[in-house]
């Protein structure tokens, strides 16, 4: 029986070992989790990139088939140029970001394509794909390691110094050296507990240190306090020059010089244009302009809108 117990009670420590480490990888993999369900295509070659010109071609898309939620959305994002997404919670807009960085497909029946330079994305390796494109999601979810290690998972091989250049772009390297062990701390769910806005801070500084040729930001600096939010939002500007971006903003201020607007409404675009086109206009997009400069905080500040998704 003494036999039989110890290695059932080793095995059940064992068990728990695993069963923990899963359940905190499958926190931090929710997105390896969609990249298993997603094939790259048999014999798919690397996406090429040249500029990297980024289409939406009619795009359709449900989670689930019994819900649409995109519809007919095309749009251009010429190489190094910036689209803006605006609109209400649930309108789509992280689904685009989604779709780009091929964490699900377009539908497969009739719900178009997105193309890179021209190649369809599904017909091209999914790592050549992601390491052309950096993505500073809504929600951070951090790996249970190194603070440096999160970094610079964004260019493994990168050089601390570069991990700390990173850091000080995104304003999170004065935070990291306050820690006892420094860039050496662990963080995440076993580790240190950071807030959304450092964890947002440590996502830019992962994205920047990638320095990819096509940006995404979803709504990149909302859970920053204002006066980070306005100076990091400097440097996001500068990371996306030359770069072809696609902006998920929540507030109107970071959208104005974009190449073109896109106000997203129940999955559709509704609206679109430069922002002195869509002012013109007069409709969703200047009421939005309107609400949140009549917001207006101390400084000139621009209120958030209720949107905060
Ligand atoms: P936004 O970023 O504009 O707030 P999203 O693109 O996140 O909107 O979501 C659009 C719609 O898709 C919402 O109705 C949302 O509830 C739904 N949705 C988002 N993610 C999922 C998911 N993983 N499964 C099912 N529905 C989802
Ligand atoms: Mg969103």
């Amino acid at each position: 029986l003494i036999q039989l117990y110890i290695p059932l009670n080793f095995l059940g420590v064992l068990y728990r070992e695993i069963k923990q480490s899963l359940t905190d990888l499958d926190r931090m993999f929710t997105l390896m989790a969609r990249e298993r369900e997603i094939a790259d295509a048999p014999g798919a070659p690397d996406v090429a990139l040249s500029g990297p010109t980024v289409r939406f071609e009619g795009v359709a898309f449900a989670y689930d088939p019994a819900r649409p939620i995109l519809h007919d959305v095309s749009f251009e994002i010429p190489a190094g140029q910036t689209v803006a997404v605006v609109g209400a919670s649930g309108a789509g807009k992280s689904t685009l970001a989604r779709l780009l960085y091929r964490f699900y497909d377009v539908s497969p029946d009739n719900g178009g394509r997105i193309t890179v330079d021209g190649q369809d994305i599904r017909q091209v390796t999914q790592d050549s794909l992601r390491r052309s494109i950096g993505i500073v999601p809504q929600d951070t979810v951090l790996f249970n390691d190194t603070i440096a290690y999160n970094i610079a998972y964004g260019r493994p091989g990168a050089t601390r110094a570069e991990v700390e250049a990173a850091a000080r772009a995104a304003h999170i390297h004065d935070f990291i050296v306050a820690q006892p062990k420094g860039y050496d701390t662990v963080v995440g769910e076993r580790g240190l507990k950071l807030s959304g806005g450092e964890k947002q801070r440590v996502a830019i500084a992962r994205t920047l240190l990638k320095n990819p040729p096509i940006l995404i930001f979803d709504e990149a600096t909302s859970a920053l306090d204002s006066a980070n939010e306005r100076a990091i939002q400097t440097e996001l500007r500068s990371a996306s020059v030359g770069k072809t971006t696609l902006v998920i903003a929540h507030r109107l201020s970071t959208v104005v010089d974009a190449y073109e607007i896109l106000v997203m409404e129940a999955g559709r675009v509704v609206e679109r244009g430069s922002h002195p086109q869509l002012l013109a206009l007069g409709e969703r997009y200047a009421r939005m302009w309107q609400l949140q400069n009549a917001g207006s905080a101390p400084a000139g500040h621009i209120a958030q809108e209720n949107d905060t998704h």
